[in-house]
């Protein structure tokens, strides 16, 4: 169409992360420069499920991937444990790469919940390094088991009275509980060195609240 810019959001993917960032700059570009025949998208159009999203990046990550090579072994042979919180990228946090850690995350980073999991590292890949890690503002700490329990009574009529969500109200007093519960579990290697951190969201600075070897 003459005088009308068409810019498709697909062809911005290359220049700009995520989408939404091309369309922003597409909003900026027709309300500082007063180019009101730019034919901007419609942002519910081309909205898309996270879903859909990650399959789209995903086509760029394999086209640079060259890790294919790495062993299953982690290679600074250890395991952490910690939560699911969106705000929290182990990676970043602790300057890790592909194959250095393996990484278990649940609620609240319980260690309890993830036996199964540690006791494969340890006997079936050698690990010997447990890190736990739990956080400030963890979602966790803002609801007690009665809560949870009540709410999926009402919502989804069932009784789960006998499930523990593992709640707690002080973090490095939750660290403690849980690294004590693996120097005490026959399930965990002698000879495991174990160090508990608090991860704070609002800095990123992790604290060592307490260090054992079983
Ligand atoms: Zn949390």
């Amino acid at each position: 169409m003459p005088g009308t810019l068409r810019i498709k959001l697909q062809t911005l993917h290359h220049m700009f992360e995520p989408a939404e960032s091309a369309y922003t700059v597409l909003l900026l570009l027709q309300k500082r420069i007063n180019l009101g025949n730019i034919c901007l998208p419609d942002p519910e159009a081309h909205k898309m499920t996270a879903s859909q999203a990650f399959e789209e990046a995903n086509v760029g990550y394999v086209a640079q991937y060259n890790l294919g090579h790495l062993p299953i072994q982690p290679s600074r042979m250890v395991v952490i444990v910690t939560c699911m919180d969106a705000r929290l990228d182990p990676a970043r946090i602790l300057g890790l790469a592909e194959g250095d850690a393996i990484v278990i995350r649940n609620a609240g980073g319980r260690v309890a919940e993830e036996m199964r999991s540690l006791i494969m590292t340890q006997q079936l890949l050698g690990v010997r390094e447990i890190v736990v890690i739990h956080h400030t503002d963890c979602g966790v700490t803002k609801f007690t088991n009665d809560v949870v329990h009540s709410r999926v009574h009402e919502a989804l009529h069932q009784d789960i009275s006998d499930m523990d969500f593992m709640t707690f109200s002080d973090i490095d007093a939750s660290i403690k509980d849980d690294v004590s519960f693996l120097r005490k579990s026959p399930l965990v290697s002698t000879g495991t060195l174990i160090n508990g951190y608090n991860y704070n969201v609002s800095t990123g600075q992790i604290s060592l609240v307490v260090s054992i070897t079983t």
